[in-house]
């Protein structure tokens, strides 16, 4: 992710936030499994909980392309930070299910109500970590 995008993200969510990040990841990591850039044909269904975890869908948005305006991305409320992503075309149908693992969540929710110096060092990591550290990702041909 450039300093660009984060800053883009930044200024369009509102605030630099944790799950904003997760959102900016996961979309990456999706387009990176899928093979592609992102927008159409591209259809996302997030499964998210209230804020701030679903701050994720934002990043997402911005990361893939997909956007409510478009349709191509919706979300349902659940106790979830997981994002299914499905993409036609020539080549069939490929779907993707990637979910922050739970711990990160976990470590994540633990920082907040914390001094920012905490929540900056979580949100360095969430910037650095591997995808698999990051995410569960289950494929579905
Ligand atoms: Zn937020």
């Amino acid at each position: 992710m450039t300093p660009d995008g984060l800053e883009r993200a930044t200024s369009f969510h509102g605030h630099r936030g944790s799950f904003l990040i997760v959102g900016l990841r996961m979309g990456a990591l999706i387009l990176k499994e899928l093979g592609t850039d992102g927008q159409w044909p591209l259809k996302i269904r997030c499964f998210a909980a209230r804020p701030p975890v679903s701050c994720f869908v934002d990043g997402l948005q911005l990361s893939t392309g997909c956007t409510l305006g478009k349709g191509n991305i919706s979300t349902e409320d659940r106790d979830r930070c997981e994002a299914k992503a499905e993409l036609e075309d020539e080549n069939g149908i490929r779907s993707i299910t990637v979910e922050l693992r739970d711990e990160v969540r976990k470590r994540i929710e633990s920082s907040f109500g914390q001094c920012e110096e905490v929540k900056k060092e979580v949100e360095e990591y969430l910037l650095i970590a591997p995808d698999e550290e990051l995410f569960q990702v289950a494929r579905e041909v």
